[in-house]
């Protein structure tokens, strides 16, 4: 078990620089105010499996810096482990919450589970005292809790980020296994009430995840910024020196025979001055890249059989571009299933025409730089027309939740996540399913034909996300739970 030191960040007086952000930081304020006294005297201990890469990991460091700032003690802890078994025991259970996968686990698989945890309490224990406050991220740490509740007298609360809306026979598989710990603890935390296990629904709060608006991912580009991370991260061929250097590594692009090469290295993809539609994800079936291709390629191929070339509707869709952007192989070497996608995406791509493999791109980001991988995803987002996010399962969707955030229109499918964000034709479009392709496209070509909505949806998108998802929300929802709990 690791303690965590959070460095330290951007306090309230950055967020409430931020005109739009001013009211709510406010009114956040003013609705906290009690909850330092409400919890005087205990400690907020979170417990995870990462301390780097993944949703839990990137969001803690801004929550605690914001609930100490409120005067509340808050503190983070990470199981360590060192034995395969263990991961492929936990990827299993993840896989099998998402419904996929089989749902049987044995005696053996909760022996590992159990031992590996054994193996962390000791330490777990020297930092937690009685009266405080455990609260336990997703299934690696979950048979923790017994063990120091077996020592300490404590608060427990168990924070599952992953769902399925529906149940299948893997699903009640793994939820069974896991039901042997449900007593251990006084309350849950889900991101969507669908997810909810039917014997945990009086004991469950529901807090969607959110996204931070001034980390490297989400924070504000000025037009000179943004052009200057898409030149040093190598999206923009070279115009002229810029201030900083070049990123070590650069984004790469799919060339039309599979190989990677620099973004323009074959054909200019001129991000900036084209329409662009974008999806960001990591290289996951169910993240729906290739039926968003599809559609995209037959927009495209009805297109030219419009009659009059000169119409600006021709022209419009003529000009848009496709980026299709995930994780560079070369830095994520433990993840066969995302290459196996990524290589089906590359002879979807092989085989296309010259002209519509000029006008996608497969964009492999670096990850070798946390930081740089924000802001090349930042600049992204922000130089797109469109972000789509065209899920066939997704548990929230933050990449919707930045583009919005960003002002940008978002298409979106109708995965549970998604649903739960997109208000259809008021902040993005709802697709419903993913894999219409006739329907993708006709929504992709009516967002592209209608800028008045789109610059409309786009604000109205940014409203909701300050109304709905930022940090400030989900910590008031956490303040708002672990008050109860004694
Ligand atoms: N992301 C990234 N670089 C990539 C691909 C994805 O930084 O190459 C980020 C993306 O911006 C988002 C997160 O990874 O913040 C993905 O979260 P989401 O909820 O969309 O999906 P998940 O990966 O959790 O299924």
């Amino acid at each position: 078990m690791k303690k965590i030191t959070v460095k330290s960040g951007a306090n309230l007086d950055d967020y409430k620089a931020y005109g739009s952000l001013f009211i709510m930081v406010d009114k956040f304020l003013q609705e906290t105010e009690a909850f330092p006294e409400k919890l005087k005297g205990r400690t907020i201990w979170m417990i995870n499996s990462t301390a780097i890469g993944g949703g839990v990991a990137e969001m803690l460091p801004s929550q605690m810096r914001i609930m100490r700032t409120l005067g509340i003690k808050i503190e983070w802890l990470v199981i360590e482990a060192t034995e395969n078994a263990f991961f492929n025991l936990t990827k299993r259970i993840h896989n099998a919450i998402h419904g996929s996968g089989s749902g049987v686990f044995t005696e053996e698989d909760r022996e590992v589970y159990e031992r590996v945890n054994t193996q962390n309490v000791e330490k777990a224990l020297e930092y937690i005292a009685d009266g405080d406050i455990v609260v336990i991220h997703d299934p690696q740490p979950m048979p923790l809790a017994r063990m120091i509740r077996a020592k300490r007298k404590v608060k427990t609360v168990w924070r599952c980020h992953i769902g399925l809306e529906s149940t299948n026979e893997t699903t009640e598989g793994v939820w069974d296994f896991l039901s042997v710990y449900y007593p251990d603890y006084d309350h849950f935390v889900f991101s969507l009430p669908s997810y909810v296990p039917e014997s945990l629904k009086n004991k469950t709060a529901i807090i969607p995840p959110a996204i931070d608006p001034l980390s490297h991912k989400n924070r504000m580009l000025w037009m000179s910024k943004c052009l200057g991370i898409l030149q040093q991260s190598g999206v923009i061929r070279e115009q002229l020196p810029m201030l900083y250097p070049n990123y070590q590594h650069q984004v790469r692009r799919v060339m039309p025979d599979g190989s990677f090469n620099k973004v323009n290295h074959d054909s200019e993809l001129d991000i900036i001055f084209h329409p662009t539609v974008l999806q960001i994800s990591r290289w996951d079936r169910l993240k729906g890249f290739k039926e968003l291709m599809e559609a995209f390629i037959l927009m495209k191929k009805e297109n030219e059989k419009k009659a009059d070339k000169s119409s600006m509707a021709y022209r419009r869709i003529r000009h848009t571009r496709l980026a299709l952007g995930g994780p560079d192989p070369a830095f994520v070497s433990d993840d066969p299933e995302g290459m196996e996608v990524l290589n089906e995406l590359i002879e979807q791509y092989k085989g296309l025409s010259v002209d519509l493999q000029r006008s996608i791109a497969l964009l492999l980001l670096p990850l070798d730089n946390p930081k740089e991988n924000a802001l090349i995803v930042n600049a992204l987002q922000r130089s797109a027309t469109i972000v789509v996010q065209n899920s066939i399962q997704e548990g929230f969707g933050l990449t919707a939740t930045e583009a919005m955030w960003k002002k940008r229109p978002v298409l979106v499918s109708g995965a549970a996540g998604l649903r739960a964000q997109v208000q259809h034709n008021i902040n993005g479009k709802i697709n419903p399913d993913p894999s219409d392709i006739k329907k993708l496209a006709q929504a992709l070509e009516d967002m592209l034909s209608n800028p008045l909505e789109r610059d409309k949806w786009g604000f109205n998108g940014q409203v909701r996300v300050i109304n709905k998802f930022t940090l400030f929300s989900q910590i008031k929802s956490w303040l708002d739970l672990l008050s109860t709990l004694y």
